[in-house]
């Protein structure tokens, strides 16, 4: 039986398209990476755009990361962070905690993004039981935001198609207008008013639930995959003014902009201003090559739900591979390599260029939006709207399989959201290749056009 066989008959992905589960024919098989490049089966080389799922951060066929992988696996192939200490996550949390801003000290290990968030939630409910007030449990969200696919992190999550026919916590979570000046051209004036809109939401929201009874505001500083939302300037910082106000815990989740894919370690304090309580990370702290994520709690957060503070408490969350130390040696490995290759300054030098290049796309009437920021951008395609207003979504549905198919032929992996180009390309990316995943995406795009306008 061929892969795709083999596929169709026994796989279940993530985000399967159930109607035609078994009949695929599209899904790339790939083999093969090097570099910022990957290769289907039948030796098709392309420029991997969203860079696998905006994790690798490094790139592909690191013999660096399996050499230090496998020396690990020798050495020590597991160890459990419930009742020993492995010295690679003690060495990884210390770098993280210098990295991280603020007194954000106490790193939590997790298997990745969603239990990250997962476990930071359940920490900020531990916290306000401990502290003696059971009833502050709301939490503050966005739409188009991203945190996960456990029940919790899914909950908070407020992307409309990924909430079809599952349940989630609805009565815990709130969620606020999503940042993107650009689904809201018509409607104010400029991008200051729009900030303007958005935090009066969120103090109103506030004020009608209660401070007292919210737990915590959880956001990414870039909204990832609702399609690379850039928030007008002073968002974060005017939300975060206006939580620590009202005493609610600040969640900055940087599964996706951490380890340089902004061109810092971390972006919460760098890029927005912001000095979250607990920052959530993930992907890029391994570089995509093996499960990790984790938290960076503060000292103050921690020190009211510790000690005398604490009689009687335990935090009873963890996971098997909670700092697996064959993780960390990928994740220390590849922290060696963003410093040795200087990849922070490389995204910041490289970072614009690619956002200008990608802007060039602008000019095609297929393209409505070119947004993004370091090596972050979404393509928007659209293929306008009835005559009643409303976007042609099943058409643009199509648009996107459609760009999807084409750039592969031109050597480039976009993968769609819908009709939105999400591109998170490997942080080693160079001029030149900037310059061939534009002239792939500008090529599939002209092709859809001739075939749809
Ligand atoms: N948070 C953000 C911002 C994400 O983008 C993702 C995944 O895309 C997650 C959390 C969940 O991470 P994981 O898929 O590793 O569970």
């Amino acid at each position: 039986m061929s892969v795709r066989d083999t596929f169709n008959k026994h796989l279940l992905h993530p985000w399967s398209d159930l109607p035609n589960l078994g009949e695929d024919d599209s899904t790339p098989v790939i083999v093969r990476g090097e570099g910022v490049y990957i290769y289907d089966d039948n030796g098709q080389r392309m420029i991997d755009g969203p860079g696998g799922m905006w994790c690798m951060q490094t790139g592909y066929g690191r013999q660096e990361i399996a050499d230090r992988v496998a020396t690990q696996i020798v050495e020590l192939g597991y160890s459990t962070a419930f009742s020993t200490i492995n010295p690679l996550e003690a060495e990884l949390a210390q770098r993280i905690a210098e990295k991280t801003p603020g007194d954000l000290n106490r790193v939590f290990f997790t298997t990745g993004g969603s239990t990250a968030v997962d476990s930071a939630l359940r920490l900020c409910q531990l916290a306000r039981n401990i502290r003696g007030e059971p009833q502050r449990k709301h939490i503050l969200c966005r739409d188009k935001g991203y945190h996960g696919s456990t029940y919790l992190s899914a909950s908070v999550t407020g992307k409309e198609r990924d909430k079809t026919a599952m349940d989630t916590a609805v009565d815990l979570v709130h969620f606020l207008t999503a940042p993107c000046a650009f689904y809201q051209e018509q409607e104010f004036a400029s991008e200051e008013a729009f900030c303007d809109f958005l935090i009066a939401e969120l103090e109103a929201k506030i004020a009608e639930l209660g401070p007292e009874n919210i737990m915590c505001f959880i956001a990414e500083p870039i909204l990832g995959s609702g399609g690379v939302l850039v928030p007008p300037k002073g968002y974060n910082r005017r939300c975060w003014e206006v939580v620590k106000r009202h005493g609610i815990t600040y969640i900055a989740d940087e599964v996706v902009t951490a380890f340089g894919r902004l061109g810092h370690w971390f972006a919460s304090e760098t890029l927005f201003d912001v000095v979250p309580d607990i920052i959530t990370f993930a992907k890029g702290v391994t570089s995509g090559y093996l499960p990790l994520g984790g938290y960076a709690v503060s000292d103050a957060f921690m020190a009211e739900i510790s000690g005398d503070n604490a009689e009687g408490n335990c935090y009873s969350n963890g996971f098997t591979w909670s700092a697996n130390p064959v993780s960390c040696a990928a994740a220390l490995e590849s922290w060696d390599i963003i410093e040795r290759e200087q990849l922070l300054e490389h995204v910041r030098d490289v970072g614009p260029y690619f956002q200008a290049q990608l802007r060039t796309l602008m000019d095609l009437p297929l393209v409505a939006d070119v947004r993004g920021m370091g090596m972050m951008a979404a393509v928007e395609m659209s293929l306008g709207s009835d005559a009643e207003g409303e976007a042609l979504l099943e058409q643009d549905y199509h648009l996107g399989d459609l760009i999807d198919s084409h750039c592969r032929e031109f050597g480039l992996l976009v993968r769609p959201l819908i009709n939105v180009c999400i591109m998170s390309p490997p942080l080693i990316l160079t001029r030149e290749q900037v310059d061939d995943l534009v002239s792939a995406l500008r090529k599939a795009l002209l092709k859809a056009q001739e075939e749809l306008l």
